[in-house]
């Protein structure tokens, strides 16, 4: 078994077999469904130009590995990023398509006890990497991860797991900002970030928003349609405004309504073409048309 397959077996496994993977709901219901693993080379030039795109305040993989491990010198090509995505469940999604306004209980409870559960991954594959005799950090639960403002984008951080995703070949950006990966955008994302030689995942998109209808063919904005806040436009996903309305009324509607804190919306992402799948059908030669 090569150490691709021995990664992408071991976190099935990992995410199959865990009770923390629960929606902590009588009876037990799962969080997440089996995940889609993808892996980047730690210096992918594309970690580069999200420093310069992003801000000098994001960090490349080497940087991450070289604070967890001081002692060590360690080149990004000596690195991989290991990423994987989390599909929500087929009976939160069925949940959540049927709000409108406010989010869902099974949803909220996937933001709340899912995240968590993906820091129990996070944890679980560094220990699983280590036992093994490679070096490996989760760049979320480094000290170096923080929420920052970017000049061109507003609000960001230091590490981004989308983008992350996006370079390990796992999907491209849609117009809402969220990722639509294989098995669509209804997801949640983990990483790390390992001494390892591993073969990356090829990018199969043209572009960073090749699986996304509307810069595809102008048209859908469904995720538009669905947001309640009217925070996502032919323009984008205006990160302001969708803050605002999780923190002023979708999270406090969580907390009232199922006694959970969390900080849950979603709405974009579900009861839209591309929540469960990659709604752009390519062609032989990668070209994109409309379904
Ligand atoms: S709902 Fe349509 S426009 Fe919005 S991200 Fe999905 S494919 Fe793109
Ligand atoms: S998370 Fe909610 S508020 Fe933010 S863009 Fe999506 S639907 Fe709109």
């Amino acid at each position: 078994m090569s150490q691709k397959e021995w990664l992408v077996q071991s976190i099935t496994e990992i995410i199959g077999a865990s009770p923390e993977n629960s929606l902590r709901l009588q009876p037990d219901e799962a969080a997440f469904g089996p995940p889609l693993v993808g892996f980047s080379k730690g210096d992918d030039p594309l970690y580069d130009f999200l420093k310069k795109d992003i801000g000098a305040f994001y960090c490349h993989p080497a940087q991450i590995f070289a604070v967890a491990f001081p002692q060590k010198v360690v080149t990004g090509a000596e690195l991989a990023v290991i990423c994987w995505i989390l599909p929500q469940t087929e009976a939160t999604k069925r949940e959540h398509r049927q709000q409108d306004r406010f989010p869902s209980e099974r949803w909220t409870r996937a933001r709340l006890f899912g995240e968590q559960f993906n820091n129990h991954i996070r944890k679980s594959v560094v220990e699983l990497l280590r036992r093994n005799g490679h070096a490996a950090v989760a760049p979320v639960l480094s000290p170096l991860w923080e929420r920052r403002i970017s000049d061109t984008y507003g609000f960001a951080s230091t590490w981004s797991e989308r983008h992350t995703a996006f370079i390990s070949g796992l999907g491209t950006f849609g117009l809402s900002d969220g990722l639509i990966t294989p098995v669509g955008k209804a997801v949640r994302i983990g990483s790390v970030i390992a001494e390892i030689d591993i073969e990356p995942t090829p990018r199969t998109s043209l572009s960073h928003t090749g699986n996304c209808l509307f810069f595809s063919s102008g048209k859908c904005m469904k995720c538009a349609e669905r947001c309640p806040a009217g925070a996502i436009s032919a323009k984008g996903h205006d990160k302001e405004r969708c803050k605002k309305y999780i923190r002023e009324i979708a999270s406090p509607y969580a907390q009232k309504k199922f006694d959970l804190k969390a900080n849950s919306c979603g709405l974009c992402q579900t009861n839209v073409p591309c929540e469960s799948r990659v709604p752009v059908r390519k062609k032989a030669a990668d070209t994109e048309e409309r379904e």
